[in-house]
């Protein structure tokens, strides 16, 4: 079956419309809230097409995936990638370059990486906006750096001239219930007040309302917007 009947734009026309829902709910704008589109395993042409509904900011998760489609979009003059998938130290200096504008990196988790990070943007001359993963739920296979370090990783990274700290971001334990997962959604908008930063990326297709709800300022979506992943 050819999928051409298949848009995307009802997906995210729905999708819109929770941010706003849930928006209203807490009595927030809802242009406080920017809807990350996940995009890992999509097409570029997938990318167009949400582009073209209006999305402008994309989440990938590998560093090669990334400047592949880095390269393929560069016509998009205003479209913005986060790099949203755990970030090794080797893989780095892959994501600088001269020609090409800095993306965000979410998903910072130790000092080495913020140095790494720091000595390719001094490099290249550019500021690169990042924000730290957090180990909410402290799980200790998980990514993200634990509550302890926070602190010490919030000031180096702030002690650097190239990084902007832009905001925290958690990747919850999966659960079913997105109720289950609003203490940690609590726990992070806290944190935030706690270290004086101003965003928070929390919330995913099954509980992107309740982050809103607890203060998300970006909500990464992949599902709800392009469908189930394509297997890589
Ligand atoms: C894949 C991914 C998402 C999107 O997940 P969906 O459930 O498809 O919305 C969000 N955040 C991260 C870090 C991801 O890896």
């Amino acid at each position: 079956m050819t999928c051409w009947l298949d848009s995307l734009q009802p997906r995210i026309e729905k999708v819109r419309a929770q941010i706003h829902a849930a928006c209203a709910r807490v009595g927030r704008a809802p242009e406080s809230v920017v809807l990350v589109a996940v995009s890992k395993y999509q097409s570029v042409d997938a990318i167009r097409e949400a582009y073209g509904a209006g999305l402008r900011v994309f989440g990938e998760n590998y560093v090669q995936e990334l400047n592949e489609k880095r390269l393929a979009l560069r016509d998009c003059a205003d479209i913005e990638f986060h790099l949203i998938g755990h970030l090794q130290r080797n893989k780095v200096k892959q994501l600088f370059s001269e020609s090409v504008r800095p993306i965000a990196i979410q998903s910072i988790d130790g000092e080495r990486l913020v140095e790494q990070i720091a000595t390719c943007a001094r490099t290249v001359k550019q500021i690169v906006p990042v924000w730290l993963q957090i180990d909410i739920a402290g799980e200790s296979q998980k990514s993200g750096c634990s509550l302890d370090e926070v602190g010490a990783l919030v000031r180096a990274v702030r002690t650097c001239a190239e990084l902007v700290l832009e905001g925290f971001m958690i990747i919850p334990p999966a659960t079913d219930d997105p109720e289950q997962t609003r203490p940690y959604f609590r726990k992070l908008r806290e944190l935030a007040r706690e270290h004086d930063v101003a965003k928070l990326s929390m919330g995913m297709s099954s509980d992107f309302e309740v982050a809103i709800e607890e203060g998300a300022t970006h909500v990464r979506v992949g599902t709800a917007i392009f469908g189930a992943r394509p297997i890589p």
